[in-house]
């Protein structure tokens, strides 16, 4: 079994996430073998009754409801029954501004709620350039303060240099993050992203610590993310 998760970010209206996912679920139901996430932007949540897939949010910030102008919050996952959230996207981090401390905070709301956790976590071209143990130090410091333990949580490997870029990191470079990883996090599925497309699935989801993938780009259009979803059912 391999976890395929796909990330709309700021892509596709209600009407177009609409359309794809109830073609999705429905191209779905012969695949058992694979389970499929998609999150989509937070104006185009569904309720999350979909028979061979799970919608989660992108974002949300960690509070039931109240004042905090542009977020949306508990209640507002829970009237499409959201259990399932991203926390820690780069994009987040880098263009947002998101701290380590308020990834905490999101990560302890939310696991307190029982929500299933894709926990990002990746370095920087420069981290890598400096070597392996700079890039598991830093992605150590993407960890701190994080419960490895949740028995919900799910870790996304995801090298900043390789995302929406189109050259995806290569299976030697995934396999040696990962088998590192693997030793910190035991049980917890580790996920890979980054330039993920239906040509490279099977070899990076053959990679030995690799449980599943997060695809933005490639997940886009219908026809890409059920190639990916094709790729990945013999892995
Ligand atoms: C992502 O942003 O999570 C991602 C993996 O994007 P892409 O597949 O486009 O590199």
């Amino acid at each position: 079994m391999k976890i395929i998760a796909s990330n709309f970010k700021t892509n596709h209206t209600r009407k177009s996430t609409q359309e794809f996912i109830t073609k999705l679920d429905e191209s779905l139901s012969q695949d058992s073998n694979n389970r499929v996430f998609v999150f989509p932007p937070n104006t185009a949540l569904l309720e999350d009754s979909f028979k061979n897939l799970t919608i989660g949010s992108q974002n949300a910030y960690p509070i039931e409801s109240g004042s905090v102008t542009g977020e949306i919050g508990l209640n507002q996952l829970q009237e499409f029954n959201i259990n399932t959230i991203l926390i820690g996207h780069s994009e987040r981090r880098e263009i947002i501004k998101e701290s380590q401390e308020i990834c905490i905070e999101k990560f302890n709301f939310f696991k307190q709620y029982g929500f299933t956790i894709i926990y990002c976590i990746g370095e920087n071209l420069k981290t890598k350039q400096n070597g392996l143990d700079s890039t598991l130090s830093f992605l150590e410091s993407e960890l701190l303060g994080i419960d490895i333990n949740y028995d919900k949580l799910i870790i996304a490997y995801e090298p900043i240099w390789a995302i929406g870029t189109g050259v995806s990191a290569t299976c030697s470079d995934i396999e040696n993050v990962h088998s590192k990883l693997k030793q910190k996090l035991g049980k917890i599925p580790l996920l890979y992203g980054g330039s993920v497309k239906p040509d490279n699935t099977k070899d990076i989801l053959s990679i030995s610590g690799v449980d599943g993938i997060l695809v933005g780009s490639a997940s886009w259009e219908l026809g890409s993310f059920c190639k990916i979803l094709e790729n990945s059912k013999e892995c």
